[in-house]
């Protein structure tokens, strides 16, 4: 078919591979090009050039997927259309991109690539002649052509028959019309395949017909499957009034290039979709409000050109507001009893936040619009708040979603930024409701005690209006700016300490406090559930892997130190990982003495056999894989001389022990102090040298020569090592007097006590918080006996019996009583002193 004569168009042709439409000889398309070389094609040839010829590029339509773009050349479709473009334009918005608008000239197909870099050039053949587009259409046309003619006239019929259905007064109808008579015949199969709904697939297959005999087949085809579509729709929308608007806006959808009827509905993707959207807009049973404003952005929508920046940012609002579940909820399936047993296999121990969680479950239940407080679970990381807050979303049958809110400090995060500016977006509220797509679900709301604050607002006020029953039913997010109902959400929060929540929050919350745990307890929650977790996470059985509890103690107290099971879990994951490798590769792990203890795990087995199971973990498998002990060093090692006392410290993560170093050396009575503290700890270590300096005669302090006030000639240095977060607070004062005086009088403070409380300039132990706390991590830490103020007695009931058991409590009223009990035999001068065994080391 490749025409002899007439006009040509160069047989060297620069190449655009297009993915989005295929282009058909005698219409006009808009494409969007991206990739590379095309980029390049528009920047070096057509915006170069200066002929006319300089605008004719050929189009091959990519069949590829666009993701494979890469580097490579695709292989190339065999014929193409070459095109004249007569728009670019260019833009940097969402990316660089081109919009090339092309009329197509003629049919080509590739003979020869010449190169591929910076764009495809090519040898073309070119095989339709271009005279039918630019000559009118002569009378009686090529009827004596024998079948070709009937097909041709057949093809016309049809056409106007379409025609007939269609309400002449849309534009694009009428131009149709007009086209359908102006037209040489033999132009028709690629102008009305490109007019009427079609899709790429289809019109790829017009495009192949070189011959106009299987052009004139294949798009009769077509336009017999709309008239066939069309008469069911009108039969349909007699039986259903419903279809009625469907119909008249498939007719006003109207004809254009690109956007056709919408008479076959899988065929969504290359259709007009504006009216998916619509379709998508009604059936997302979004409440009135938000509706109109919907139908309104989609009204504008559609009057914007699709290359405007403004159109991507309407199109993805719509997309959202037809996402977001306005009204789609899942049904609550609340059932006390097995509410209780999910939440105990869930979780070991937490009997009291247990307890209270069933209540608020049950309150709840009981009346389903609950306006109570948001329940808020306060504790150290790693005790299981997040994973309390997940199981009540399964006893309830709800979706789950975590709000990560540390560090967030600008109140947009929650509420949204308004879409008058780029790059906005919704708030994590919204950005959530999305992501679960219920409206009922349990909404997690992550370190509350994190929040921070900024010039642009308050978060803490932003997420009191999603707390308040009185308002969340109306919600607005500054980017969707229509309200959204949250009174369906159930909140829950969690904190590491209460301090630092605004306490505006504060108050709508109630606070659960969820303690660390005992050695005991976090064996058993290793047993019974980390254990298990990690197994099944890493692929791997019971019978493949087995952690004795002696080394899950071990790793409790060798390898970490934590008030919750975090970094255990971590560890018992390494482990598994460990594991793994070695059941995947066949080794075996070195399980008893007779491998190398201190070398890597192959080394005592260089056979490859298959790994004996279940491998063991003992303590020489747990050294090769954790590596040496992080945390070894015995409490009793650091008593070694005297000026050194163990204080007892509360933190957001946890109880912590605390070590007080103090030395002296001559001077003129300076006091220094160092590590991470804070003013108030300062003042306690003033307090502590003058209670001590006032008292130096009564038991028998002295300075470094013996002299009578143990500051004269001396410099005194105090340190609080280790520990990266900042320590304050009054409860170091009983330590830092223990500590000088031990200093002061070259005796050692017994190694196993630790201490906590605050004093006053008389000498009087103040109560202090966080006991419970404080005593666990003496009990981690090996502590036999623990000094605490009188006031706190009533604290110990918290403790767990075992614990309180093991430990021996002193509480003391005032600095005598505390000096008397942290110090072998009593202290000189304290009421029940004995006489004190005489210290040998010197300083
Ligand atoms: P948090 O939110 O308090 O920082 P997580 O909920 O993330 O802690 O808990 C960390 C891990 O420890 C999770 O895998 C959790 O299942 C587990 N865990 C914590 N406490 C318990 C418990 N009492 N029983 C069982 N598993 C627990």
């Amino acid at each position: 078919m490749a025409s002899s004569d007439g006009i040509r168009i160069p047989s060297r042709l620069p190449l655009l591979l297009t993915h989005e439409g295929v282009l058909l000889p005698g219409s006009t398309v808009r494409f969007s090009v991206d990739s590379p070389r095309n980029m390049h094609l528009v920047s070096q040839r057509l915006l170069r050039g200066t002929s006319l010829k300089s605008t004719i590029i050929g189009l091959i339509p990519n069949t590829r997927d666009p993701e494979h773009d890469t580097d490579d050349l695709p292989p190339l479709h065999k014929i193409g259309t070459a095109g004249i473009a007569v728009q670019v334009v260019g833009s940097n918005w969402p990316k660089p991109h081109f919009t090339l608008l092309i009329t197509g000239l003629c049919r080509f197909s590739v003979s020869g690539l010449l190169k591929e870099r910076p764009f495809v050039l090519a040898e073309v053949e070119q095989l339709d002649k271009l005279e039918q587009y630019t000559t009118p259409a002569p009378q009686g046309v090529t009827t004596d052509d024998g079948e070709l003619g009937e097909l041709s006239e057949k093809f016309y019929q049809t056409a106007v028959q379409l025609l007939g259905m269609l309400d002449m007064s849309v534009p694009v109808v009428a131009k149709f019309r007009r086209l359908l008579d102006s037209l040489p015949r033999e132009t028709l199969p690629d102008v009305v395949a490109s007019m009427i709904r079609t899709s790429n697939k289809e019109k790829l297959q017009v495009l192949d017909a070189v011959s106009l005999e299987d052009r004139f087949k294949t798009a009769l085809s077509m336009l017999t499957r709309q008239i066939d579509g069309l008469n069911l729709l009108q039969k349909t929308r007699k039986k259903s009034p419903d279809n009625e608007k469907r119909v008249l806006s498939v007719r006003k959808g109207g004809v254009f290039p690109g956007r056709q009827f919408n008479v076959d509905e899988e065929d969504e993707d290359d259709g007009d979709d504006t009216s998916v959207l619509e379709r998508k807009i009604h059936a997302a049973n979004m409440p009135e409000a938000a509706l109109r404003v919907c139908l309104k952005e989609l009204k504008r929508l559609k009057k914007m050109p699709q290359s405007m920046p403004e159109s991507a940012l309407t199109r993805n609002y719509l997309d959202l507001m037809v996402e977001l579940p306005w009204s789609k909820n899942t049904k609550d399936c609340l059932d006390i009893r097995s509410a209780r047993t999910l939440l105990d296999n869930d979780h070991y121990a937490m009997e009291k936040l247990k307890r209270r969680v069933l209540e608020y479950l049950a309150v709840r239940q009981l009346k389903t619009s609950l306006k109570g407080p948001i329940l808020c679970f306060v504790g150290p990381p790693g005790v299981g708040k997040t994973s309390v807050g997940r199981s009540i979303a399964r006893t309830l049958g709800r979706g789950f979603h975590r709000i990560a809110l540390g560090g967030v400090c600008d109140q947009s995060d929650i509420r949204g930024h308004r879409r008058t500016y780029v790059g906005s977006m919704p708030g994590r509220i919204i950005n959530g409701l999305k992501t679960v797509a219920v409206n009922n679900p349990v909404f997690l709301l992550d370190e509350v005690d994190k929040l921070g604050k900024s010039l642009q607002g308050d978060p803490a006020a932003a997420l009191l209006e999603v707390l308040d029953p009185e308002q969340n039913h109306s919600f607005t997010d500054h980017y969707l700016n229509v309200a959204f109902d949250l009174s369906q959400v159930l909140f829950i929060a969690t904190a590491n300490t209460t301090a630092t929540i605004p306490p505006a929050l504060l108050d709508r919350m109630e606070v659960l406090q969820v303690p660390g745990y005992t050695q005991e307890e976090k064996v058993e929650i290793a047993h019974r559930h980390l254990i298990r977790n990690q197994l099944e996470q890493h692929g791997l059985t019971p019978q493949q892997l087995h952690i004795p509890q002696d080394t899950t103690q071990a790793i409790i107290s060798r390898y970490t130190r934590e008030a919750g099971v975090r970094s255990l879990e971590r560890k018992i994951g390494a482990i598994c990982r460990a594991v793994a490798v070695k059941v995947a590769e066949g080794h075996r792990v070195a399980k008893t003495e007779a491998s190398v203890p201190e070398g890597p795990l192959e080394q005592g087995d260089k056979a490859a056999a298959p790994p004996e199971m279940p491998i063991v973990i003992d303590h020489i498998a747990l050294t090769d894989i954790l590596g040496p002990p992080l945390f070894e060093m015995e409490v009793s090692e650091r008593f070694i001389l005297p000026g050194v006392a163990l204080g007892l410290a509360w933190t957001p993560l946890g109880g912590e022990i605390m070590f007080v170093e103090a030395s002296r050396m001559e001077g003129e009575g300076q006091l220094t102090l160092t590590g991470q503290l804070g003013d108030v700890m300062k003042e306690s270590a003033h307090l502590a040298i003058s209670w001590l300096r006032a008292n130096a005669k009564t038991y028998q302090l002295t300075n470094m020569v013996g002299g009578p006030d143990p500051l004269e000639g001396t410099d005194i240095h105090l340190h609080f090592p280790a520990g990266a977060v900042t320590k304050d607070g009054p409860s170091a004062g009983v330590t830092i007097v223990t500590c000088l005086a031990s200093l002061f009088s070259s005796r050692l403070v017994r190694s196993d006590v630790a201490m906590t409380g605050e004093i006053t300039l008389r000498g009087l132990v103040l109560p202090v918080g966080g006991i419970k706390d404080k005593v666990l991590a003496a009990y981690r830490a090996g502590v036999k006996r623990v000094i605490l103020p009188q006031r706190n007695q009533k604290d110990l009931e918290e403790l767990p019996a075992n614990v309180r058991a093991d430990l021996d409590f002193v509480t003391a009223a005032n600095l005598d009583e505390v000096l008397n009990a942290a110090f072998d035999g009593g202290f000189p001068g304290t009421d029940q002193a004995h006489t004190p065994p005489q210290l040998s080391s010197k300083l």
